[in-house]
């Protein structure tokens, strides 16, 4: 495995992207003993040193090599905005090609959730969503996703109790590198994360529901489901042209039997489009007899667009679903003085 990054020092190989089981294949490749693998993996993903001068149990010569060969790859802050009104925090971050991406840390009563972004960009299309307006650029490397984290919790000095897949991008479009950083998120020599604390959250690409079916990681994943037909769902979500509702919750009772987990199906209720009496039965119809939760999200206005949100219908929609059987909760809306919604800031900034 060859992952380049650059790092700040031209293109070298990204060593914060190197899972455990990498690192010690290359270390054995240069005739180290297994055991350094640990321990510089400890210095980069425990201690997070910046550069390789820190690590001080390893020899100056082990050291130049590694610093010849890789670079530590690290996100610079270009903007950070924090709410007035809630503990909220956005980053813009820079990525060490000159890409920004966004991160936003929250306030929940059961800890500090971080949203973390998994591509520069998205080609989703979907048509509420300021991530996807500008188009897609790159994926990102399971260093940049980490380095979200990392960097977050040295900046603001806030523990990250949970993570969710929910910012900018697809995270099943960039499935190898997100399986490698869930793999090195929860890796006991590393961030050491319980997935129990992590969501995904995807737009319903069943191929790739079914094959992260099978790592029975434990994490939540959240269905962006957002219509209850394929006609309406495929006027706002393109996806919903390659894979049909229908496929997609065969997928998703597939993975509640796989997996044991129960899906959050995420709906965010735009008045007029998705959020009438006969959605709410239709919603009622579907998750009938799935192990889920629905949350409905407030849809968040963007100025490229003309979707609108209403309290008011949003509450008696809920009360239908309710009603009807289904576990419902409304989203709590965080730091609507700073344009917490996905994508907003980066589009405001590359304007
Ligand atoms: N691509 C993934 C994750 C990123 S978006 C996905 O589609 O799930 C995270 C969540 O925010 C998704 O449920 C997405 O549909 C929703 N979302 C995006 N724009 C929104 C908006 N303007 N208002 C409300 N929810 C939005």
């Amino acid at each position: 495995m060859i992952i380049t990054a650059n790092g700040g020092f031209g293109l070298k190989k990204d060593i914060l992207s190197y899972e455990f089981e990498n690192l010690c294949d290359y270390f054995e490749s240069i005739g180290e003993k297994k055991f350094r693998a640990k321990q510089v993996y400890e210095w980069l993903h425990s201690k997070k040193v910046k550069n390789f001068d820190e690590m001080s149990n390893i020899s100056l010569s082990l050291r130049t090599k590694l610093s010849e060969e890789f670079c530590i790859n690290g996100i610079k802050i270009v903007k950070k905005l924090e709410s007035s009104m809630d503990n909220t925090v956005k980053y813009l971050y820079e990525l060490s090609d000159g890409n920004h991406i966004e991160t936003v840390l929250m306030d929940y009563k059961h800890g500090n959730s971080l949203c973390i972004s998994t591509q520069v960009g998205c080609k989703m299309g979907c048509k509420f969503c300021a991530s996807t307006i500008a188009g897609f650029k790159r994926n990102l490397l399971p260093s940049e996703m980490l380095q979200q984290i990392y960097t977050t919790e040295e900046d603001s000095g806030r523990h990250v109790d949970s993570i969710v897949l929910m910012g900018i991008g697809e995270p099943l479009d960039n499935y190898d590198n997100v399986i490698a950083f869930l793999k090195m998120l929860s890796d006991k020599d590393g961030r050491n994360m319980s997935l129990r604390h992590v969501s995904l959250s995807t737009c319903g690409l069943v191929d790739r529901i079914y094959d992260l079916s099978e790592y029975k990681f434990g994490l939540t994943l959240s269905i962006s489901l957002h219509a209850v037909n394929d006609k309406k769902r495929s006027e706002i979500m393109p996806v919903n042209n390659k894979y049909s509702i229908s496929e997609l919750l065969k997928a998703c009772r597939y993975y509640i039997e796989k997996t044991g987990r129960r899906i959050s199906f995420e709906y965010a209720v735009i008045h007029g489009v998705n959020d009438t009496a006969e959605d709410a039965c239709g919603l009622i119809g579907l998750l009938k007899g799935i192990n889920c939760h629905v949350n409905l999200i407030p849809v968040n206005e963007i100025k490229e667009r003309d979707f609108k949100a209403d309290r008011k219908a949003l509450a008696e929609f809920s009360a239908m679903l309710e009603k009807g059987g289904l576990n419902v909760t409304t989203r709590r809306t965080l730091g609507t003085d700073i344009n917490a919604a996905c994508g907003q800031l980066r589009r405001e900034y590359e304007i």
